[in-house]
């Protein structure tokens, strides 16, 4: 079944626009109607309990955004500072590379991803694609190869962002979660996180199909 269909392509060229950034060549656009996809509108509510160890400032629904998708700005529990280092594991591609989109020499900054707060130090887990999102949790793991040791901030302190995509009918989706026990918002189709670092280095956007 694939009811997801060019998801990633989408996602890909356009992080800016589903999160609700401006671009840097930014234009003005005439506002639109927004609103949230049911599933997104309960993801909003209650975001899924892999989040659960930071503060999360959902954004509003935009019109220049997917209405499948729900973002959240991150902020830290213990002191509530807004910028963190973000962390992965590192993988120099081999030649050939396996890995699509990634030439030999090209990094793979494979998840699961933590982040650590600048202001206490505080790091918690944000990401991790074996066990959360729809495949995390119904189908033991996404696709996307994880790293189990080398784990090194792969940005500095930075405002950082997360979307959700649910690209699912809420009937459905509330079925598969009843049956796992879990909240239908844990069970995102995609995971995107944009980091925008302090120091006016390029952001950093990540991409997961989870399901
Ligand atoms: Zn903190």
């Amino acid at each position: 079944m694939n009811r997801r269909g060019n998801l990633i392509t989408r996602l890909i060229g356009s992080v800016a626009d589903l999160i609700g950034v401006e671009p840097r060549a930014a234009v003005a656009r005439p506002a639109t109607p927004a609103a949230w996809s049911p599933a997104a509108a309960l993801a909003a509510e209650r975001p899924p309990s892999s989040l659960s160890a930071f503060a999360l400032s959902t954004r509003p629904p935009s019109g220049r955004r997917a209405s499948d998708s729900v973002s959240f700005d991150v902020a830290c529990r213990t002191c509530a500072g807004a910028h963190f280092r973000v962390f992965a594991f590192p993988l120099i591609a081999p030649d050939p590379s396996p890995y699509y989109g990634l030439e030999p020499g090209d990094t793979f900054n494979r998840p699961p991803h933590r982040l650590a707060c600048e202001g206490c130090g505080e790091i918690h887990t944000l990401f991790d694609i074996r066990t959360d999102g729809y495949d995390g949790v119904l189908n033991g793991g996404g696709a996307t190869e994880s790293g189990d040791s080398g784990e090194a901030p792969i940005v500095g302190a930075s405002a950082v962002t997360i979307t959700l995509i649910y690209n699912i009918e809420l009937d459905e989706l509330q079925e598969y979660a009843s049956e796992e026990g879990r909240h239908p918002s844990d069970l995102f189709d995609a995971f995107v996180l944009y980091a925008l670092p302090l120091d006016g280095s390029p952001p950093l956007e990540l991409v997961y199909e989870c399901a």
